[in-house]
């Protein structure tokens, strides 16, 4: 028997008492009840998106905030900016298309983030870009964007800029308000420790007014329909219930945290986590890692998928590999959520003996120790 280690940059551990709200009693959503949790969520939610606009919730993983955003504020033939720098920022793309929108894309190389004056350069050379799409963590790389740059720079511009913080929020630092980030996303999964099924977005008054004007289709993720229910602590369509009661709990635990100690903590874990693996030879593949994931190159001669599936089927540890062209070349273990020393400690104790299995030269115990003197 082993027991479950989760270590993926989504889904994350989800909190025992959390999981134990979430069991309670089912409630009817138009309710006083009910409407007093959603009221109480609504206001505490802000503080952690950084934000005093609306931040509304929909029962749907992350993608459904993504399309959210690219429905409801662009029309057939705008033009749209996605940074790629992975396979979440090509995502965006992927959807802009779909709907009729042009995009330009910035195609970063993976691993790296994105070039402030490339991003300055592009923008100048196609005005009348309406939306600028950036991830906070791609996650798919380990790679955090420097969001306060970016929206300087498109402040600048007449364009609203959409940050994908599925995974970086509560891990890297994102200032929503204060650096003009006019939506900010998020899922469930990752950061704020509950299980999939509910994504967010937060939304400015300059981002308002591109819906007001948007003309392509949509009918769930309909944001007037979700902003006028939003002034009634409502929802249009039937909110995931439990898992707002599940968010409830969730954003107390945060707020007595307190943001700054909870982006202190995440930051603390990627450093012993990147300590680690560098003790252990391994080479750190982002060049401006996220305190969400730390992606880490395969060594030559090993295979990295096999290294996920012995770690998942032997050591009870679910670690991430790599998508796309770097599935096999990199795998990514999270410090996200509900984690803390000691889970990362077990990561790196099963990935020493995993490496060691597949024939890779790994001095047993040089990861976990360099863990436990940096903690000494
Ligand atoms: C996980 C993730 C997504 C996708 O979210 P889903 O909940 O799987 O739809 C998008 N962007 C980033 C950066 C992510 O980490």
């Amino acid at each position: 028997m082993n027991k479950h280690r989760l270590m993926s940059p989504g889904p994350t551990p989800v909190p025992e008492k959390v999981l134990l709200r979430m069991a309670d009693t089912m409630i009817h959503h138009r309710t006083p009840q009910f409407q007093a949790v959603l009221k109480d969520v609504n206001i505490k939610i802000k503080k952690v998106f950084q934000t005093e606009n609306p931040v509304l919730i929909f029962a749907s993983s992350g993608s459904g905030a993504m399309e959210t955003s690219v429905v409801n504020l662009l029309s057939k033939g705008d033009k749209a900016l996605v940074i790629r720098g992975g396979k979440f920022g090509e995502r965006f793309s992927e959807i802009c298309k779909v709907y009729g929108v042009e995009t330009v894309d910035y195609d970063v190389t993976w691993g790296e983030s994105a070039d402030i004056e490339t991003l300055e350069k592009l923008l100048k050379d196609n005005p009348g870009i309406k939306v600028v799409y950036s991830t906070l963590c791609e996650t798919s790389t380990g790679v955090v964007n420097n969001i306060e740059a970016i929206a300087k720079i498109v402040a600048d511009t007449k364009a609203v800029l959409v940050v994908d913080a599925i995974s970086g929020l509560t891990a890297d630092e994102l200032k929503t308000d204060e650096w003009g980030v006019d939506v900010t996303i998020c899922g469930s999964q990752k950061g704020l420790m509950l299980p999939p099924g509910l994504a967010f977005l937060s939304i400015s008054p300059k981002a308002q007014k591109l819906v007001e004007a948007s003309d392509l289709p949509k009918y769930y993720f309909d944001l007037k329909a979700a902003l006028k229910s939003y002034k009634k602590d409502d929802t249009p369509w039937t909110p995931a219930v439990s898992l707002i009661m599940g968010l409830n709990l969730v954003l107390d635990m945060m707020l007595k945290e307190g943001m700054g100690n909870i982006i202190k903590r995440h930051a603390r874990l990627a450093d012993l986590t990147r300590s680690a693996v560098k003790a252990m030879g391994l080479e750190i593949f982002a060049k401006t890692p996220s305190n969400a994931v730390t992606s880490v190159k395969v060594p030559e001669g090993v295979d990295g998928s096999a290294l996920v599936k012995k770690m998942r089927d032997e050591q009870g540890i679910t670690v991430a590999g790599g998508q796309g062209n770097f599935k096999g070349k990199i795998f990514r273990i999270a410090h996200l959520g509900y984690m803390d020393v000691y889970d990362t400690i077990s990561a790196i104790s099963g990935i020493e003996i995993v490496l060691k299995e597949l024939g890779y030269n790994v001095k047993l115990g040089s990861g976990v120790a360099k863990i436990e003197t940096l903690l000494t």
